[in-house]
């Protein structure tokens, strides 16, 4: 049996890596006071389809759709934010008193693309959706989200762009600039480009078909389109990243695979030459009408998700690991009649703060010995019948290999010093 084209395993080293870096997540997001939410891996068809958008190509090429047993048609999330709004407005937390609301989310998400480097079936995302603000300073909080993990987790070389899709009214004056401009080249363009031109001009600018073409390049951008309070917005955003000191540049090409941008839109990338189109880890933008749009009240979000797996392999790029969490106890038995009370140590010290590990197969001496050397435990507990008649335990400590006979009551007090020293 194999696993299914574009998804992988995690085991070993790589679980390690994975797990240092969701504790990071985790803390970071403490900091900045983001709260925890999850929604259902799978959701009615219809929420993607009005969520994401019915021209991108996540939603038309992308998505895993089945029909569950009572004939329902679903899809399983291709990303997070729709899934979150939708929870939002279900939930009512824009009647909450204390807006915005600042959620966080991570998990697994399924998208039917070509497997290659960067790009799986399935993958995880984290990412962040606030809800009920329009205030820049939350766009430029969001981004130093991302550029502060990759900083605390060591990777060099991150680049941050930055661009505006301005607001209803701009992006409309825009659209219609842009149909007036490739109306003339309609037919050179990719069988998609025609339907995106009817549909969003705006997808067209990030066709990975057209992409290199000449009317792509100079295609009219949008900034030049922004109205008076578009234009506000984004020299706000960019005045609090400089005073947040995270570099960043304009470019004016990020336009975002999906449909429902507007103002802000961001990418950070990794700068690693042989990363081709993968080295873009994080991507996010502002979306003021998707509540409205998914049914709820008018009410402004802004977000952003990272891949966890492009993340890991820049991280293994620039040969950053982080070390395992080192194992305090590790007990084993010299024969079966000492395994209740092993049983019982185990539980007390776990119980009390110690990681701990044992022997199951009642190995030899030397086969214990064997495995301290792989473990590397801090202490060795060797519970022999004497240890269980006077209740009192042979420690080793592996490291400076001081070995004493220590009194139960007193196990957990000793431990607790013999770690400090
Ligand atoms: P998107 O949801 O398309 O804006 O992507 C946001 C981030 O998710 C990207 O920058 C990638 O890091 C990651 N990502 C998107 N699609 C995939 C995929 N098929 N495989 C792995 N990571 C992905």
């Amino acid at each position: 049996m194999q696993k299914p084209k574009g998804t992988y395993d995690v085991y070993g080293d790589l679980g390690k890596q994975i797990q240092y870096i969701e504790k990071v997540i985790g803390a970071m997001m403490e900091k900045y006071h983001y709260e925890y939410v999850r929604t259902p891996i799978f959701e009615s068809k219809e929420l993607f389809h009005r969520g994401v958008g019915d021209s991108s190509d996540i939603v038309t090429k992308e998505t895993y759709d089945f029909q569950d047993r009572a004939g329902r048609e679903m899809t399983l999330r291709p990303e997070g934010t729709a899934g979150v709004v939708r929870s939002f407005i279900e939930n009512k937390l824009y009647g909450r008193a204390t807006l915005p609301v600042k959620t966080w989310y991570y998990g697994p998400m399924f998208r039917y693309e070509r497997p290659q480097a960067g790009r799986y079936r399935e993958f995880y995302q984290f990412g962040v959706e606030v809800f009920g603000s329009n205030d820049p300073l939350i766009d430029a909080e969001i981004i130093s989200i991302p550029v502060n993990i990759y900083r605390f987790l060591g990777l060099k070389g991150i680049k941050v762009k930055i661009n505006s899709l301005g607001d209803e009214e701009s992006r409309t004056a825009y659209k219609k600039a842009l149909k007036e401009y490739f109306k003339p080249y309609v037919n050179e363009l990719c069988e998609d480009c025609k339907v995106r031109f009817e549909k969003n001009p705006l997808r067209m600018l990030d066709c990975k078909v057209d992409h290199e073409k000449e009317i792509m390049k100079n295609a009219p951008t949008i900034l030049s389109y922004l109205n008076k309070e578009s234009e506000e917005h984004f020299k706000h955003l960019q005045d609090y990243l400089k005073a947040m000191e995270i570099p960043f540049e304009v470019d004016e090409t990020i336009v975002r695979g999906l449909d429902y941008y507007t103002h802000t839109v961001f990418e950070v990338e990794a700068d690693i030459k042989e990363f081709g189109s993968q080295k873009v880890l994080c991507g996010g933008g502002r979306y003021n009408q998707l509540v409205e749009t998914l049914g709820g009240p008018s009410t402004c979000g802004v977000g952003f998700a990272m891949g966890m797996e492009r993340l890991l392999s820049a991280l293994e790029k620039e040969n950053i690991t982080f070390k395992e969490e080192s194992l305090d106890c590790y007990l084993f038995a010299l024969s079966e009649n000492e395994k209740e009370y092993v049983a019982y140590l185990s539980n007390l010290l776990r119980m009390n703060g110690f990681s701990v590990t044992m022997d199951y197969n009642q190995k030899s001496f030397k086969a214990n010995f064997k495995q301290v050397e792989r473990l590397n435990p801090k202490f060795v507990l060797i519970i022999g019948e004497e240890e269980v008649k006077d209740k009192k335990i042979t420690i080793k400590n592996n490291h400076t290999k001081k070995e004493e006979k220590i009194k139960e009551e007193h196990l957990i007090e000793y431990l607790d010093e013999e770690i400090e020293m």
